[in-house]
């Protein structure tokens, strides 16, 4: 959601004459968009922020320092305090006021600080996208969280649940793809709480504003991410069965397989309604793959939840997973529970966890070798005539093709298979690509 807020940001900054530059050096402005979701990803920031620093002149003119997103949201007047050459703080609620903030940051009086949940949505009074958008697009159709799992800041960072109205998202849609995109993932912190305002006057669900927007000519790939097993309902399930264009991935977080840790992290259901929602899912799509987020040494966890944990993975068997160590923070419940875990527990309990996920990722890339598979090729290699893609399993494939084939969906047959990448070739061509080394080791896949 931050990539799609930074890109939104580039569209409020462009009538004042912003473009996006890759390099800080050139900018005349610099903006951090912040995640605070973690200790680590905090930290991040302040020592960014002091690197940047060398941006500004002993006069302090130069290049405008900002910081953006839910660091912002919930740290803005230590950051002034700490960073008091930071020019802007704002949260992700009030990106669309940058013309303001900025003419008052030029007038140099002083940090601006802007951190209101304001009462009209940014959706409202964003501009239009401006063009040039990639063959994939993020489009933000719910933000917020009123669910206070008890590990997490967001409800506090990004606020209370909100849906967009059905009609702008549609609309978005259809520009995004006017101006080239063929692949959307709708985004939402829980975003299959979506509950927006229909065009008939009711309310519509995730799985009836998926059925719309396979509408749109030209859209070959619907995603969405991140889901709340609570909220698969029947129409989101069945979406799965019958939209040809929503993706047979998806990602949906459990956190731990532990009922007594998943009652502890208020996530409000127990581990066998989890296995039951991907039965359900798993019925009306069967080469449904999924991924997951899990926490290990959640306050409490022992040695049993964890074993609880390994079961349910061993037991759904996931194609991608990301898990991180509990990290406590401030102002959440769970901060301040007595029985924290051991920090070497939590690094043993990650390490397992991580070998049987990258296990698991492993043999799904393993069995896609010898299948042809149609991929969208969204992406170009560092490598002159080679073309970077996505299953529709979002695995990532490198292929040797013409640049002509960019943005296009090819078939590909899927020659090998690394930890984080498969290699193959254009079904229709000849010769094979060599098969190298795994050219995305860097990819967290756990
Ligand atoms: N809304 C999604 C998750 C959003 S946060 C859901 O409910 O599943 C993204 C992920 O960050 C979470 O799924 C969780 O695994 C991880 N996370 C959030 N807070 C964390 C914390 N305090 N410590 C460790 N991981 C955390
Ligand atoms: Fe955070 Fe997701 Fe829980 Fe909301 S549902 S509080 S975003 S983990």
């Amino acid at each position: 959601m931050n990539v799609y807020d930074s890109a939104r940001m580039a569209d409020v900054l462009a009538p004042l004459g912003y473009r996006p530059t890759p390099v800080p050096d050139d900018a005349d402005m610099v903006i951090l968009n912040t995640c605070h979701i973690r200790e680590k990803a905090t930290e991040k920031v302040f020592s960014e922020l002091g690197r940047l620093r060398g941006l500004k002149r002993k006069d302090d003119r130069g290049a405008i320092l900002a910081v953006a997103g839910c660091v912002a949201q919930a740290e803005g007047e230590e950051i002034l305090r700490r960073a008091p050459y930071v020019d802007m703080v704002f949260g992700p609620q009030t990106y669309h006021t940058l013309p303001e903030m900025v003419a008052r940051a030029e007038r140099g009086t002083g940090g601006v600080l802007n951190t209101e949940f304001p009462v009209v949505s940014k959706f409202d009074v964003l501009p239009e996208e401006t063009g040039n958008r990639d063959v994939t697009a993020f489009l933000s159709v719910q933000e917020g969280c009123d669910k206070f799992c008890t590990f997490c800041v967001v409800p506090y960072t990004r606020g209370a649940e909100f849906s967009r109205p059905v009609r702008q998202i549609v609309d978005e849609a259809r520009r995004l793809v006017a101006s080239g995109a063929r692949e959307i993932t709708l985004l939402g912190q829980n975003v299959n709480a979506f509950h927006g305002d229909g065009p008939d006057g009711r309310v519509w669900g995730l799985g009836r504003l998926i059925r719309e927007l396979a509408e749109i000519d030209g859209l070959a790939r619907i995603r969405y991410t991140t889901s709340h097993p609570r909220d698969m309902d029947d129409e989101l399930i069945a979406a799965h069965g019958s939209v040809p264009q929503l993706m047979p991935f998806l990602h949906l977080p459990v956190q731990s397989g532990s009922d007594r840790i998943l009652a502890a992290m208020n996530r409000k259901h127990g581990a066998d309604a989890y296995r039951a929602v991907v039965d359900r899912l798993r019925a009306a799509r069967p080469d449904l793959a999924l991924s997951s987020d899990f926490i290990v040494g959640f306050p409490g966890e022992t040695d049993g939840d964890f074993a609880e944990t390994l079961r349910l993975v061993t037991e759904i068997g996931y194609a991608q997973a990301y898990s991180f160590k509990y990290s406590a923070r401030p102002g959440t419940p769970a901060a301040t529970l007595e029985d924290q875990v051991p920090e070497p527990v939590k690094t043993e309990r990650l390490a397992a966890l991580q070998q049987l996920l990258n296990a698991q990722q492993i043999a799904f890339n393993e069995a896609s070798v010898g299948r042809t598979l149609p991929v969208l090729l969204d992406r170009r290699g560092r490598r002159d005539g080679q073309l970077l893609g996505r299953t529709p399993h979002l695995q990532s494939v490198h292929i040797n093709a013409m640049d002509g084939l960019y943005g296009q969906m090819a078939d590909v047959k899927i020659e090998a298979a690394h930890a984080n990448s498969l290699a193959g070739r254009l079904a229709s061509d000849g010769p094979a690509p060599p098969a190298g080394t795994d050219p995305h080791p860097e990819r967290v896949c756990a």
